[in-house]
């Protein structure tokens, strides 16, 4: 799960870790009452930021959402001295369409702002920590290149990104928060600080049960203190039963209808740009048939799992979420009856199909328990489904429907 910058932040101001005040609006009659508090608070220069899912607000464009052709501001997070300006900045970005290079070209509706302490620094960082699958571990990296794309460091200059592998049964030590401080070039007040950060930092990360935490930039003030300026953070879908208080941060305005609809029915659903709509029961058959729609030319336009127990209702439910995407232009349906039987799973096929106005073609590969009876339902339902006995030949009979 994802959240916005703001609440990040709120995450992070419990933890200890040092962001910048601020104050987050979801309507423009907020905007004075905000500004007004912040400059009570003594603060004289503000930057108004963009709240979105996506990376890359500070060099992104607003467009207005009425016509998409008219540019109303280039910069979805900008920082000024005036009161006035700031203001004036939340008028040409609110409920305006961001575009940036992680939102794709239809860009996404800034529907909160950040008015935040516009802060002065002498050094922008970046700091990052994520689970190193390969290792099973946490890995802490670190580069001197912070505020510009760090994937493009990443893979241009990789010996400016420093590493430092966590052990998890001792976690962060000391030595190691030194290293990266040292090499990340910090000294005197500057130094001490990053290292109590550091700790803050790790310490949120493992204890909200994160995935994901970037700070880009972390940044030196002109008096060497330390300041996350930015912060994203994703965190582990499976640990949010004990995470309440993330939990509540989730805002369904950031995320895909389909995929909220899915996760109502307990359905792995992850919307991709292709035209196949794969319906498969398990993770790693999705994972296969994915691979095998792409060696026979085609590109899927989902992954969904519909789980390995699978019965006639999540079938259901799963192909009319396929179906309510409009790129779906063919159907691929991938069942191994193993713990579910096949005529189930097909008599659900049938009744979502009956219920639903379908003008896609659908193929469908149904092995294992009482497949012949499921092939003999999905025959006798007079629907237009093809029946594969492989899954080649459904991947290639669905491509070549496509062509
Ligand atoms: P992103 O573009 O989505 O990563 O948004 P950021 O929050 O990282 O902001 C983009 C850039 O705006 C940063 O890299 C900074 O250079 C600049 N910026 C953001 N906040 C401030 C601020 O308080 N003061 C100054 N001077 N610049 C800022
Ligand atoms: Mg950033």
């Amino acid at each position: 799960m994802k959240i916005h910058e703001f609440q990040a932040k709120e995450v992070l101001k419990k933890y200890n870790v040092p962001v910048q005040d601020g104050i987050a609006i979801k309507d423009l009659s907020e905007v004075d009452n905000a500004i007004s508090q912040l400059q009570q608070r003594g603060i004289n220069q503000f930057v108004v930021k963009s709240q979105i899912h996506a990376g890359g607000r500070g060099k992104g464009k607003l467009y207005n959402p009425n016509n998409r052709d008219e540019l109303l501001l280039e910069g979805g997070v900008k920082f000024t001295t005036s009161p006035e300006k700031a203001k004036e900045y939340t008028q040409k970005i609110f409920g305006n369409i961001l575009v940036t290079h992680q939102t794709g070209p239809e860009g996404k509706k800034v529907k909160t702002l950040f008015i935040a302490e516009g802060l002065d620094f002498k050094k922008e960082l970046y700091l990052g920590i994520l689970l190193d699958r390969s290792v099973s571990k946490n890995v802490i990296m670190g580069s001197t290149e912070g505020g510009v794309e760090v994937e493009k460091v990443a893979a241009e200059t990789p010996e400016k990104i420093i590493k430092v592998w966590i052990e998890p049964s001792v976690g962060l030590q000391q030595y190691q928060a030194r290293k990266l401080a040292f090499s990340l070039g910090f000294e005197g007040d500057s130094f001490k600080n990053f290292i109590k950060f550091i700790f803050a930092l790790y310490k949120a990360y493992e204890e909200t049960d994160a995935s994901l935490l970037e700070i880009n930039p972390l940044i030196i003030t002109n008096d060497n203190r330390v300041v996350a300026l930015d912060a994203k953070m994703n965190f582990d879908d499976n640990a949010l039963y004990r995470q309440k208080e993330i939990e509540d941060f989730r805002d369904l305005n950031e995320e895909d209808p389909l995929e909220i609809e899915a996760s109502k029915y307990n359905l792995n659903y992850i919307k991709l740009d292709g035209n196949v709509g794969c319906m498969v029961n398990g993770a790693g058959l999705a994972m296969a048939t994915m691979d095998i729609i792409k060696l026979a030319g085609g590109e899927p336009a989902n992954f969904l799992d519909v789980g390995g127990g699978a019965n006639k209702t999540t079938v259901a439910n799963g192909f009319k979420i396929i179906l309510s995407d409009p790129n779906v232009k063919a159907i691929l349906i991938n069942i191994f009856g193993g713990i579910v039987r096949c005529d189930r799973v097909a008599q659900g096929v049938i009744d979502a199909a009956k219920e639903m106005h379908i003008n896609v073609p659908i193929v469908v590969r149904l092995e294992g328990t009482n497949a012949k009876e499921a092939a003999d339902l999905l025959n006798e339902s007079r629907l237009n489904f093809e029946v594969a006995k492989s899954l080649k030949e459904a991947a290639e009979k669905v491509t070549a429907v496509l062509k």
